[in-house]
């Protein structure tokens, strides 16, 4: 993120300092199993995603003597930079025309919910501002949950290391845990140009 000077230095130490939070797990969108496209659209990339929250324990049911409590899946946020995350869609007869993103179905396909909050759905946004909804992951656009925090947050990287603006935003909403999907190397290059 200090690339392209979004974020400028704020420290003369000569390496990083240490923050209390654990380091940011990462997904790369590369390897066997991945789709061609992007991050967004890859079902291995919402899978491997998925693992890192079952390591996390989200949705786990823990001890009653537990503490702090278990993470719920409404502890979760994954992040894009734009509206490019879209659900199923079925005909009248239920038929389903075209898919969810592939790595909401990668999650799903996991077992955890999750909940597409699409732009412009003042009440959904109202209903996670306030913990209403069901313990669903909620995944939407960075700037559709700007100014609300989780626990932890998925961002899916789209434009390659380059997005810092969206992993900022990303970054900014997280209070434990972050998780970066990246696109590979190739991608990058090509979405560069
Ligand atoms: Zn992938």
């Amino acid at each position: 993120m200090g690339q392209g000077g979004i974020v400028h230095s704020y420290t003369a130490a000569p390496c990083p300092l240490p923050c209390d939070g654990p380091a940011p797990r990462v997904v790369r969108h590369t390897g066997q199993g991945h789709g061609e496209g992007l991050p967004v659209d890859c079902e291995q990339c919402g899978f491997l995603v998925a693992q890192i929250l079952v390591e996390l324990g989200v949705g786990g049911t823990g001890s009653t003597t537990s503490s702090p409590q278990p993470l719920q899946y409404r502890d979760v946020f994954i992040l894009t930079w734009d509206d490019s995350l879209h659900d199923a869609k079925s005909d009248a007869s239920g038929q389903v025309t075209r898919p969810a993103s592939g790595v909401l179905r990668g999650v799903r396909e996991a077992g955890i919910p999750v909940t597409l909050l699409e732009s412009g759905d003042e009440d959904g946004v109202r209903d996670v501002a306030t913990m209403a909804g069901p313990d669903h992951v909620i995944a939407t656009r960075c700037f559709d949950v700007q100014g609300l925090e989780r626990k932890v947050v998925v961002w899916v990287g789209e434009k390659g290391p380059d997005d810092g603006w969206g992993r900022l935003l990303a970054a900014s909403r997280c209070t434990s845990q972050l998780v970066w999907v990246t696109p590979p190397p190739r991608e990058v290059r090509h979405i560069q140009r």
